[in-house]
């Protein structure tokens, strides 16, 4: 999960970007509303966390120039007790959810997780990513570029179904453990380990342009490979 804090409050900032990183998630840190606004238009946030009272810009002006140029990014607000219009203004503009500050971090979280399971549509078509599909109703993995495919078994169809649905996000060893072997398991690091390596065999097979990297101590991640 990447987010955006868009925060000027230096101490307040460090803290949350420390703590969210022990969250596992990734935070860039903007510390004005124009930094903010042109880094939440590349749109690779899974959600935007976005303070009112910033210099340049406030929050309320980034988000409305979000959604006015087509950015559907979550947006959480942080506001202050004395902001309630604001607040107001701010769902009316598009944000998705708001906290008043101070809040606890356990609260944030949960806000975090309710907002990117709610960008998670589920999605019955292709799986795509980079040049790399799987049909619907296929056991296929498909490369755009070459056109070559190939036939994934069972646990390597499941593996690489989860990678696509969590592309460019990293995914720990434990979570694709639960989800290929579910929790009542002796399955160990080993195992998955060895399907990874199987898909990464395929994926070259295909001339993917498409990669599953080794993120040390934290899992794998699906990501597309600079074009030359
Ligand atoms: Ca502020």
């Amino acid at each position: 999960m990447r987010l955006l804090l868009v925060e000027d409050e230096e101490g307040f900032g460090e803290a949350l970007c420390a703590s969210l990183k022990l969250e596992h998630y990734i935070t860039d840190w903007a510390k004005d509303g124009e930094e903010g606004l042109s880094l939440g238009l590349s749109d690779v946030y899974d959600v935007i966390i976005l303070d009112i009272m910033l210099p340049v810009m406030n929050g309320l002006e980034v988000l409305q120039s979000l959604r006015k140029q087509g950015i559907h990014t979550p947006v959480l607000l942080l506001t202050a007790k004395s902001e309630i219009e604001d607040k107001i203004t701010g769902l009316d503009s598009g944000a998705d959810d708001y906290l008043t500050k101070p809040f606890h971090r356990e609260e944030l979280y949960a806000r975090l997780r309710a907002l990117t399971r709610r960008n998670a549509a589920p999605t019955l078509s292709n799986l795509a990513y980079g040049d790399i599909y799987m049909q619907q109703g296929s056991i296929e993995i498909c490369c755009k570029t070459s056109g070559l495919s190939l036939a994934l078994n069972g646990k390597e169809y499941q593996l690489m179904e989860y990678l696509l649905r969590n592309a460019g996000q990293i995914i720990s060893r434990e979570q694709i453990i639960e989800k290929i072997w579910g929790y009542d398991t002796n399955v160990e690091y080993n195992n998955v380990e060895v399907y990874i390596s199987f898909l990464r065999k395929k994926l070259n097979f295909i001339r993917a342009q498409v990669s599953i990297q080794t993120i040390r101590k934290l899992g794998y991640k699906l990501t597309q490979d600079k074009q030359e």
